[in-house]
């Protein structure tokens, strides 16, 4: 009788520290696609999909589909890529990747959180200087919970990859390391578009139409993925609106083409076969990720999407 009772007195101290049983989602996981630097009228705003058969016809229907989405921040690669990661608008040197973002990012902050390993949240990239992205430089936070990275061709300096590549280390990462906490950064369409190669730069948007797919079809059928990740598709930046400076080759202002970009987002806890045509941002991601992740980012400047949440959830 005694054992019984200090059981049951016992028990719910142990629970509380255990999170993901005081979680009030159903989502465990979350990946982050970043496909680097297509405008929206090659993406969602052609409404024949043609560059994107595979989120139109076979992804969307499982999420919510945001198409005034924005980077409402700096129109740069790795500017774009921290406002994702940080929540935080703020301009970062663009060619070496030599300014770490300033605050820390949903990989550190899960990490600290959860205290599971660092090969439980993983950065892998096609370009090299997007390792900035496991580190920043807050004092309380630099060099501390950084997550696993794998950037470019061998890390910061070596150059440039094949998205191919970048997609075969995530396949293998995601089978081997099962990651809770993982984004993705896809080259082709910015490359494409920066060499003047407009077919090149619309085989970009469909050849990673078709990497975003085969790893869609793996989160749903493989049983630490199904039905608890959350998957979330979305841009770095766009690109110059036809007619301004030298249109689709550049980005970095602040025209509709560069700032317009999309989000489609996917899981166990969002709404299904849905459009969102409300504004909502880049800094917004981080802030849902940790609403779902069970973590807060003191520094966010965006908010939980909560239009993608099913409507028992919305508060
Ligand atoms: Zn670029
Ligand atoms: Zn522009």
């Amino acid at each position: 009788m005694l054992f019984l009772f200090l059981s049951t007195w016992t028990v719910p101290g142990l629970i509380a520290q255990d999170t993901s049983a005081l979680r009030k989602y159903r989502t465990k996981r979350v990946v982050i696609l970043v496909i680097d630097g297509p405008r929206f009228t090659e993406t969602w705003g052609d409404t024949t999909y043609k560059y994107i058969p595979h989120q139109s016809n076979e992804i969307a229907e499982s999420g919510v589909l945001c198409t005034d989405f924005y980077n409402d921040g700096f129109t740069y690669t790795t500017s774009g890529h921290a406002a994702i990661c940080t929540g935080v608008r703020q301009e970062l040197e663009n060619s070496k990747g030599s300014d770490l973002p300033q605050q820390p990012s949903i990989f550190q902050y899960y990490l600290k959180k959860s205290g599971v390993p660092s090969t439980k949240a993983w950065v892998i990239t096609s370009k090299d200087k997007l390792f900035i992205l496991g580190n920043c430089n807050d004092p309380a936070w630099k060099g501390k919970y950084m997550p696993s990275i794998d950037c470019g061709i061998n890390g910061q300096g070596s150059g440039y990859r094949n998205d191919s590549i970048t997609f075969l280390k995530t396949m293998s990462v995601l089978k081997n390391q099962q990651p809770n906490l993982l984004l993705v950064n896809f080259k082709e369409p910015d490359g494409a578009g920066h060499a003047n190669d407009w077919n090149g730069y619309l085989k970009g948007i469909k050849d990673t139409d078709s990497l975003v797919w085969e790893i869609w079809k793996f989160l749903q059928s493989d049983p630490y993925y199904k039905d608890q990740t959350a998957l979330f598709i979305t841009n770095d930046h766009g690109r110059h609106t036809e007619g301004v400076k030298d249109g689709f080759v550049n980005h970095g202002d602040d025209c509709d083409g560069c700032r317009h970009i999309s989000l489609l987002a996917c899981g166990p806890d969002f709404r299904h076969n849905v459009v969102y045509d409300k504004r909502s941002v880049q800094v917004d991601i981080p802030a849902t990720v940790g609403e779902l992740m069970g973590f807060s980012m003191p520094d966010c400047q965006g908010k939980v999407i909560k239009k993608l949440f099913k409507e028992s959830h919305v508060k």
